[in-house]
């Protein structure tokens, strides 16, 4: 059994990472990231990010911390810079869940509002500022530490849990950063070379596969541009599958109702697109996704009303 939550700590940060594993489905293995502090996945990069600038000296006591985000990452560093004392901006555009808004704001950040659903206008600004002295841009959509910290440490964990030796065939997640899909499937290749790496995007925005740009409402993926990681590594990725955002969001209430799991839209539609991939290719009989955020960030949008929406708000 895990000793973490018998020990004594000063730190929340101490409480990310070590999320459980569950098999879903035959052969379809989601990691629980909505579990970490912050509640989403991105609390290990916000981690790494800012403990290692500590280290290499680009941070010092007094600055402040400024990214562009679709929100998780903006709630994920606003955490960490009130643990660490840091000044917070969040730079994100209007629309989007107005949780992640007042989450940041609850750690004490300022939030910084630009540009509608999509990131672009947010990274621009956040870009701009990040530049001036006394600031620090993690800078998420470019920084390869990101796509360090998910093939150092957030893939190893996932093969440490897996069963029976089993090693993964596939990894399926959406794009924000690409992070998470290429770090997590650069670790998965280590111990399988012949790993599938799958881009999950919302059909009605199909950027990554056709240069598509449109509203949709699978929040935290698909920001209306190709991030620098994803264009980088691109060769990585063996495949695309897509998701409407009005399935991503009945499945995700699915795994509310049925499994005791509040997560939000994207975990929905991961777990969708892996359920495609083993239907699809059953000789991929180990398939790995993540339950990406918790669905406390969606209150207002997809789960106050008590009847099923026909589709979800397109913001
Ligand atoms: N799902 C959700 C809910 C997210 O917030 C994010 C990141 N914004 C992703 C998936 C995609 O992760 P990544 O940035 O590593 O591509």
């Amino acid at each position: 059994m895990p000793v973490r939550y018998t020990q004594v700590s000063n730190s929340i940060l101490d409480a990310v990472h070590d999320t459980p594993l569950l098999e879903l489905e035959d052969g379809i293995f989601a990691k629980c990231e909505f579990l970490n502090p912050s509640g989403s996945i991105k609390a290990r990069i916000a981690t790494y990010i800012i403990e290692r600038a500590e280290r290499e000296g680009l941070i010092k006591p007094g600055d402040t911390i400024v990214e562009a985000t679709s929100g998780n990452t903006g709630n994920a560093f606003s955490m960490v810079a009130a643990v660490k004392g840091y000044r917070m901006i969040v730079v994100m555009p209007e629309g989007l869940s107005s949780e992640r808004v007042a989450i940041s704001r609850a750690f004490g950040a300022e939030v910084l509002l630009t540009g509608n659903f999509h990131v672009n206008e947010a990274l621009e600004r956040a870009r701009e500022l990040g530049s001036r002295p006394g600031f620090f841009f993690p800078g998420q959509f470019e920084s390869e530490w990101n796509v360090q910290e998910n093939r150092e440490i957030f893939g190893p964990e996932i093969l440490a849990q897996l069963p029976d030796g089993r090693v993964p065939d596939a990894f399926v997640h959406g794009v924000g950063t690409g992070g998470t899909l290429i770090g997590v499937g650069q670790a998965f290749r280590a111990v399988n070379p012949d790993v599938r790496l799958f881009a999950m995007e919302p059909s009605e925005s199909r950027t990554l596969l056709c240069g598509e740009v449109d509203l949709h409402g699978i929040e935290g993926i698909s920001d209306g541009f190709v991030p620098g990681i994803f264009a980088r590594h691109r060769d990585q990725v063996s495949d695309f599958l897509s998701v409407s955002s009005t399935d991503a969001v009945a499945e995700m209430r699915k795994l509310a109702r049925n499994r005791g799991l509040l997560c939000g839209p994207s975990s929905g539609a991961h777990l969708i697109a892996a359920r495609r991939i083993r239907e699809l290719y059953p000789e991929l009989k180990t398939v790995v996704t993540v339950l990406a955020d918790k669905g406390e960030k969606y209150l207002n949008d997809f789960y106050m009303s008590a009847a099923e929406p026909a589709s979800p708000p397109l913001h």
